[in-house]
């Protein structure tokens, strides 16, 4: 971080602009908006800034800068277009300690103007640091979308009511959580749709039920196949309002980097070698965890109801009487086939794909053969490695195709992605002389002749 983003209090503060164009009308307006007190130095002004002056009573000092007119200042911007003048105005605040800006010169600045997206109260800033305020302006257009004037009375009506809070609500977790369930639900819905006194209203409401009880909850979240940002929104937003993570072996360390900086990470591992916490025991936690009253979330590789279990976990809570939600995520089948170039379907190769755990019980396999063996469908293999061999021998054993096209994704959408294509006679051998990394993922039919053609994710592709 080259700049600390920082809110300087201005009101009342005595500013000084040198310069008297437009440059200086503009940054005039900034500061004039946060209720510094403006003087400008400059022989001229245009009319712009005349007009300024007049509006926002501003002292104009019609003269030539010289060091002594910072005396007294509190912060200074330099905006004339003399370099020579904006140096000796930029040494001259140095020598005093005055911040200053030499507009657009990095290196005459100790401190640079943000893209500001004003919500009073709330007030967000964005700086590229100097190193492009165009892509910093395109950023502030995208945020601007995002956040609807409406913030500034959410935020107003929050600062009405932070004091009796805290009065009523001692405990700082409480408080925590009873402030993201206001503004998130009715309150904030009525506040942004302009209806201040009914949020107020309901806020009150709240506040009265509000026993002190806390109240748990656990959202089942898919994390998706690797690529963070293959999270859904929702996803990332619990992960960031979580009091505590329960998380798998599948979840990347980029992900969990997106978790809420304090909130509390248990990992409960699980790799169908090594159980680091057995299933019963994950869904103990969760009760107990939602019992004593934690937003908990339940973060799972790719999708929760895809061989994750998702259903069992939540059948505890239920019978606990736990409220909880499921949030989808991108499956590994859909993150692979996407990243890896293979269509699941296509009018001319295959009308339906199924999933199939390809999970060793004892060292066999029990699917139904038949029904996997069948033409114009994709087969997705998940925990497919170990039994890779037994799974293309029983394929073909039940009528298909030795040189049916088949591949193996490991750990897709990630940088260390890699593809290794061959048929159902060759695939198993390749593999096992590839040195291959968990998590694998197998597709297999005629689909995965198309990955030549579609591939376009920079990966290593091997035969
Ligand atoms: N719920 C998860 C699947 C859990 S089972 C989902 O919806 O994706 C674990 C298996 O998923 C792994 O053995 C592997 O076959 C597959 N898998 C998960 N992420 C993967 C990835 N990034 N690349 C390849 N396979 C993956």
């Amino acid at each position: 971080m080259d700049y600390l983003p920082l809110f300087f209090k201005l009101t009342g503060q005595p500013c000084l602009i040198v310069g008297g164009g437009e440059v200086a009308a503009r940054k005039t307006e900034t500061l004039r908006q946060a209720g510094g007190l403006v003087t400008v130095v400059s022989p001229r002004l245009t009319e712009t800034l005349a007009d300024l002056s007049v509006q926002y009573k501003i002292e104009w000092k019609q003269k030539h800068f010289a060091p002594e007119d910072l005396d007294g200042f509190k912060l200074v911007i330099g905006a004339t277009s003399d370099r020579l003048v904006n140096e000796l105005v930029f040494l001259a605040a140095q020598a005093r300690n005055i911040p200053v800006n030499v507009v657009d010169c990095p290196e005459l600045c100790s401190f640079i103007f943000p893209a500001i997206i004003d919500r009073s109260p709330i007030v967000a800033a964005i700086s590229s640091g100097g190193a492009s305020p165009v892509l910093a302006r395109l950023l502030r257009v995208k945020l601007e979308a995002l956040i609807p004037p409406e913030y500034g009375l959410l935020a107003r009506l929050a600062d009405h009511f932070r004091q009796q809070v805290k009065r009523i609500i001692p405990d700082a977790e409480s408080r925590r959580r009873f402030w993201e369930d206001a503004l998130q639900g009715d309150v904030a819905d009525l506040a942004l749709a302009g209806r201040e006194e009914e949020a107020a209203i309901r806020l009150e409401q709240r506040l009265r039920d509000n026993n002190g009880k806390k109240t748990g909850m656990v959202f089942l979240v898919g994390a998706g196949p690797g690529d963070p940002d293959l999270l859904t929104l929702r996803a990332l937003r619990l992960m960031q309002e979580a009091d505590v993570v329960v998380y798998d072996r599948l979840v990347s360390p980029e992900i969990m980097g997106l978790v809420r900086k304090d909130a509390e990470k248990i990992y409960a591992g699980k790799q169908s070698s090594d159980h680091s916490l057995p299933q019963p025991e994950i869904n103990r936690l969760l009760t107990e965890l939602a019992k004593a009253g934690r937003r908990v979330v339940r973060l799972k590789g790719g999708d929760p109801f895809i061989f994750g279990r998702g259903g069992e976990e939540i059948e505890t809570l239920m019978a606990e009487g736990i409220h909880f939600q499921v949030i989808p995520g991108i499956t590994a089948a859909s993150g692979c086939a996407a990243y890896a170039g293979i269509p699941l379907t296509h009018r001319d190769y295959a009308q339906s794909c199924a999933f199939v755990t390809g999970h060793l019980k004892d060292g066999t396999i029990d699917l139904e053969w038949e029904r996997l063996a069948v033409p114009n469908q994709t087969l997705v293999i998940y925990m497919g490695l170990q039994g890779l061999a037994q799974i293309c021998t029983g394929l073909i054993k039940h009528g298909c195709p030795a040189s049916l096209p088949a591949a193996l994704i490991q750990q897709g959408t990630t940088r260390h992605q890699r593809v290794l294509t061959g048929t159902l006679a060759d695939l198993p051998d390749k593999v096992a002389q590839a040195n291959v990394k968990a998590p694998t993922l197998v597709i297999i039919g005629e689909v995965v002749k198309l990955h030549q053609k579609l591939s376009w994710f920079g990966e290593r592709s091997e035969e």
